[in-house]
């Protein structure tokens, strides 16, 4: 049980990355609260744990309004008494290389990729900070340090959030606080399947993507999942501001 006795709250956690991640903090022993804007989805991530003997709590909350993010970190005392560990998974994506982008389509995503991030750490930290521990994930991208094409907002989101965890390690270090960045490449998810089947060949997007990646495989929400129960955990203790990369070696590719 790597997670005995945490609180983690986990957001985006109705669909994807942040659901396998729920299901798996669960049963290494947390206590996990799902946050995410689909209440129909988020709620279902929180009965499959508690019906198979984990602890789960569902709350509704768009990660961009302040209120919602403050609310989830005052239920989130009210349940469990404390917070151990955030992981800011909830994301948006957005096609479009600089030109195509409507102004309205960068701020929902530069809103709930950035300040998504920023809202909810702001509202957990003082508890963190408080009891002088934590364990907080960043989820930033691959992406974020290459070049991909027609990605221009997303890349600039996450590029974004792989400088704020730095920023965020260098200040709340002194509390205790670890602050990690995971960096996914190309991982098979709602969110992904979705541009995926839109694509004028989605097997040959597929091929090609594991063309690109030294693992010569897809992702799954299960690899990224692992990678941040390690950041979660006390086995991490000594790993502080890194870009962590779960991406099948697409960065050499
Ligand atoms: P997904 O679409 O399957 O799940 C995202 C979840 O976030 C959904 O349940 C959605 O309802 C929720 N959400 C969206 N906006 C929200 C908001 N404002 N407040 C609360 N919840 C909100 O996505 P996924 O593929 O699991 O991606 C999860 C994270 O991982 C995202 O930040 C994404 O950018 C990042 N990521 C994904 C990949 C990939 O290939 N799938 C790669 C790198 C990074």
């Amino acid at each position: 049980m790597r997670l005995r006795d945490k609180v983690a709250i986990i957001t985006g956690a109705g669909s994807g990355i942040g659901r396998s991640s729920a299901m798996l903090f669960a049963s290494e022993g947390a206590a996990v609260v799902i946050a995410d804007l689909d209440q129909a989805r988020g709620q279902q991530t929180a009965d499959e744990i508690t019906a198979s003997g984990g602890k789960a709590l569902y709350v509704t909350c768009d990660v961009t309004e302040q209120e919602a993010a403050k609310a989830l970190a005052a239920e989130t005392i009210a349940a469990y008494g404390r917070i151990d560990v955030l992981f800011n998974n909830a994301g948006i994506s957005h096609v479009g290389a600089l030109h195509e982008v409507e102004p309205e389509a960068w701020d929902r995503v530069i809103r709930v990729n950035v300040r998504g991030v920023y809202m909810t750490a702001a509202a957990v930290l003082p508890y963190m900070m408080e009891s002088r521990s934590g364990s907080i994930i960043n989820m930033s991208s691959s992406i974020a340090e290459m070049g991909v094409s027609a990605r221009a907002a997303y890349t600039a989101s996450k590029g974004a959030v792989l400088s704020l965890t730095k920023a965020m390690q260098v200040d709340y270090a002194p509390y205790g606080i670890r602050v990690n960045a995971l960096l996914p490449g190309t991982i098979m998810t709602p969110f992904v399947e979705g541009y995926l089947s839109r694509s004028a060949d989605p097997e040959a997007a597929k091929a090609s993507i594991k063309r690109r990646q030294l693992s010569g495989d897809l992702g799954r929400p299960e690899d990224v999942a692992h990678a941040a129960l390690f950041l979660a955990s006390d086995e991490s203790r000594f790993v502080m501001g890194s870009p962590f990369y779960v991406d099948g070696g697409l960065v050499f590719g």
